[in-house]
C-alpha cells in the first residue's frame, strides 16, 4: 500500500481522492494551481450517481442542509405548462433515487473544509510544473523550485490537464460541439421543488433549486461558431434568450440587473484513451474524461473516480496494477456518460425529436444508478 500521494488540482475530482486517499491512512498533499482555490461558475445540478458518491464521501448531510436534495423532474412547454411529472419517489429511497443541486462555490467549500480536516496538506498557487518517476515513486516539482518525492501522483487538473499533455503528447486535444452553456441565479419561486426543464423552445432552458431560496437556470445555447461573448453585452443576451418562456421565467428576466451572476462557457469534451496512467501518476475527473452538462454528472463522475482509486490501491499490492485496474473499472462508465451526452447535444442541435434524447437520458442514467 502506498505511504505518500500528491494529488495535482484541487477541484472536485482532486478533493475526493485526497478524502478517500486520507482515509485509508495514506499522507496527502493536495496541490492547486489557484492561489485562491477558487471555484467557477454558479449552480450545480447533481444526479444520483452525484448524491451517492458524495453519501460515500460523508458530504451529503451537508449537501442536504446548504444545497437542494429533492428527487424527480416536471417538464414545461414553452408557455409554462406543465407537460409532465415523475412520481413522487418513497420517503426511504436511497440517494442515488434522488437529485439535487448546490451553488458550486458551497460545493467546494464543503469538500474543501473536509479536506483540510482530513490532515491533507494544501499547498496553493502550487502547479506541479515537473516530475520524474522510477519504479518506487515520483519527484514533482513546483514553481518555487521546490521538489518533493512520492509514492503517487494523482492528475486532477481539470479538461486542459497539463500533466494529459505531458504525458501522452499525441491524446485528443477537448473537442466544441457546438453549444455553449449560460449559468444564471435567481430567486426560488414558490412551488420549485424539484428540477424544471421547457422544452420546445430555440434553447434548451433549465432551472433547478440550489439552496432554500436559490435556484439557477441553465441555458444551453446553439453557437456552432463559438464567439465570444463580451462581459458587458452577456446580461441582454441572457434576458433575450428568456424571452419566449412563460410561467415564472418573466419574473427572472425581470430581476435580472447589474449584481447578477452571470456566466458563460462554451462546450467541450474529452476522452483518453486507456491507459490513464502512465506508471506511478494516474489522471482522474475532467483530466481523462471531460463531459457537457446534459446528463449533469461530470461531478459525481470525478467523486466516484477518486473513490474507486482509493478502493483499487487497497486491494492490489502493486501500485500500476492497481492503476490499471481504475482504468479498467471506469473507462466504459465514463465513455457512456461522455458520447450520450455529447450525442444528445447533437440531436438537440439538429433539431430532433426530444423524445429520442430524453430516452436516452433516461436509459443512461438507469445504467448509472448501478454500482460505480
Ligand atoms: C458549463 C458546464 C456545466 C456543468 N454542469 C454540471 C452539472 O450541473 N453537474 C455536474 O455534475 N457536472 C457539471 N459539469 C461538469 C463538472 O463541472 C466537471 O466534470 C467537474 O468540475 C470536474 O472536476 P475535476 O476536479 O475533474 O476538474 P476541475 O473542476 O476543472 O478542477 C481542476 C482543478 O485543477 C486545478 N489545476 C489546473 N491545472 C493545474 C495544474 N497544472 N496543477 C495543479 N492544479 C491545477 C484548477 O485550479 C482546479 O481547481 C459542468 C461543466 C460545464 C463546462
Amino acid at each position: 500500500m502506498i505511504e505518500t500521494a500528491l494529488i495535482a488540482g484541487g477541484g472536485v475530482g482532486g478533493m475526493s481522492a485526497a478524502l478517500a486517499l486520507a482515509r485509508l491512512g495514506v499522507k496527502v498533499e493536495l496541490a492547486d494551481a489557484d492561489p485562491h482555490w477558487r471555484a467557477y461558475g454558479a449552480g450545480i445540478s447533481v444526479t444520483g450517481l452525484s448524491l451517492r458518491a458524495f453519501d460515500d464521501l460523508g458530504i451529503l448531510d451537508e449537501i442536504r442542509e446548504k444545497g437542494f436534495v429533492g428527487a424527480g423532474i416536471r417538464l414545461r412547454s414553452v408557455a409554462g405548462d406543465v407537460l409532465m411529472e415523475t412520481p413522487p419517489v418513497p420517503e426511504d429511497a436511497p440517494p442515488v433515487a434522488r437529485s439535487g443541486g448546490i451553488m458550486r462555490t458551497v460545493l467546494h467549500e464543503i469538500l474543501q473544509e473536509r479536506v483540510r480536516a482530513a490532515g491533507v496538506t494544501v499547498t496553493l498557487g502550487a502547479e506541479m510544473t515537473g516530475f520524474e518517476q522510477d519504479g518506487s515513486g515520483v519527484t514533482a516539482s513546483f514553481p518555487d523550485g521546490r521538489t518533493a518525492r512520492y509514492d503517487l501522483v494523482v492528475a486532477a487538473d481539470g479538461i486542459f490537464s497539463k500533466t494529459r499533455s505531458a504525458l501522452f503528447p499525441d491524446s485528443p486535444k477537448p473537442q466544441f460541439t457546438g453549444q455553449g452553456c449560460w449559468r444564471i441565479v435567481a430567486d426560488r419561486p414558490a412551488g420549485l421543488d424539484r428540477p424544471e426543464m421547457f422544452l420546445g423552445g430555440p434553447v434548451k432552458l433549465g432551472f433547478n433549486p440550489v439552496s432554500r431560496d436559490k435556484m439557477y437556470a441553465f441555458i444551453l445555447e446553439h453557437v456552432p461558431d463559438n464567439p465570444w461573448f463580451a462581459p458587458e453585452e452577456q446580461l441582454g443576451h441572457v434576458a433575450q434568450l428568456l424571452a419566449p418562456f412563460g410561467a415564472y421565467v418573466p419574473e427572472v428576466r425581470a430581476g435580472l440587473g447589474e449584481g447578477s451572476l452571470v456566466n458563460y462557457r462554451p462546450l467541450e469534451w474529452q476522452l483518453l484513451p486507456a491507459p490513464w496512467h502512465r506508471g506511478r501518476i494516474v489522471m482522474i475527473g475532467d483530466a481523462v474524461h471531460a463531459t457537457t452538462p446534459h446528463m449533469a454528472s461530470g461531478a459525481g463522475m470525478a467523486a466516484e473516480d477518486g473513490l474507486v482509486l482509493a478502493e483499487v490501491l487497497a486491494a492490489h499490492d502493486d501500485v500500476e496494477q492497481a492503476l490499471a485496474a481504475f482504468t479498467a473499472r471506469r473507462f466504459e462508465r465514463a465513455r457512456l456518460v461522455v458520447e450520450n451526452s455529447v450525442r444528445i447535444g447533437e440531436i438537440e442541435m439538429a433539431g430532433g425529436d426530444q423524445r429520442d434524447a430524453n430516452a436516452m437520458l433516461g436509459e443512461t442514467m438507469h445504467k448509472l444508478q448501478q454500482p460505480y
